[in-house]
């Protein structure tokens, strides 16, 4: 991690580990609204400014679609008045599932942090692994496992307070 931190020292407490933090924060607070636990935190790489921020909000706007990671590529978009977010790493608490990991490549997305593995929905490491694909045409680096067994105890609690 020691060469991310030096790019992203500075404003915000930028660095991986805080970036992570403040998602694993976001996380908790979807879990509050009854929402799956998954906080996204978009980050200019080169400042260390957080772009945007999102939880989860796929039951409050009826949309299944609206995971943090979409939410912060759409804010930050419209944040930064482009499509392309090539100087932003994106932090997110759970590694992404098919349709974020090809968003964020669409995005693209400088570096991707994802906290916990999933195994049953990821599509960076499992599944469609994404960048793996000739059909992926940007690949962010990659960094995974980081804050992970905060980000899995967040997701097993959820889970088990609904059945
Ligand atoms: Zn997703």
């Amino acid at each position: 991690m020691t060469e991310q931190e030096q790019s992203n020292n500075g404003k915000n407490g930028g660095t991986p580990q805080g970036h992570m933090a403040r998602a694993l924060a976001l996380a908790q607070a979807a879990a509050a609204r009854g929402e799956i636990p998954v906080g996204a935190v978009l980050v200019h790489g080169p400042s260390g400014d957080i772009i945007a921020e999102a939880g989860n909000l796929t039951e409050e706007r009826f949309d299944a679609t609206a995971h943090a990671e979409m939410l912060v590529l759409q804010a930050g978009g419209r944040k930064l008045a482009s499509p392309r977010l090539a100087e932003c790493d994106l932090y997110v608490t759970l590694e992404p599932c098919p349709m974020c990991a090809a968003a964020i490549g669409f995005a693209r997305v400088r570096r991707l942090y994802f906290g916990a593995y999933d195994p049953k929905g990821g599509g960076v490491e499992h599944g469609p692994r994404i960048y793996q694909q000739p059909t992926c045409h940007h690949k962010p680096e990659v960094y995974g496992g980081i804050d992970e067994q905060e980000a899995a105890r967040l997701l097993k609690d959820f889970f088990k307070d609904k059945r």
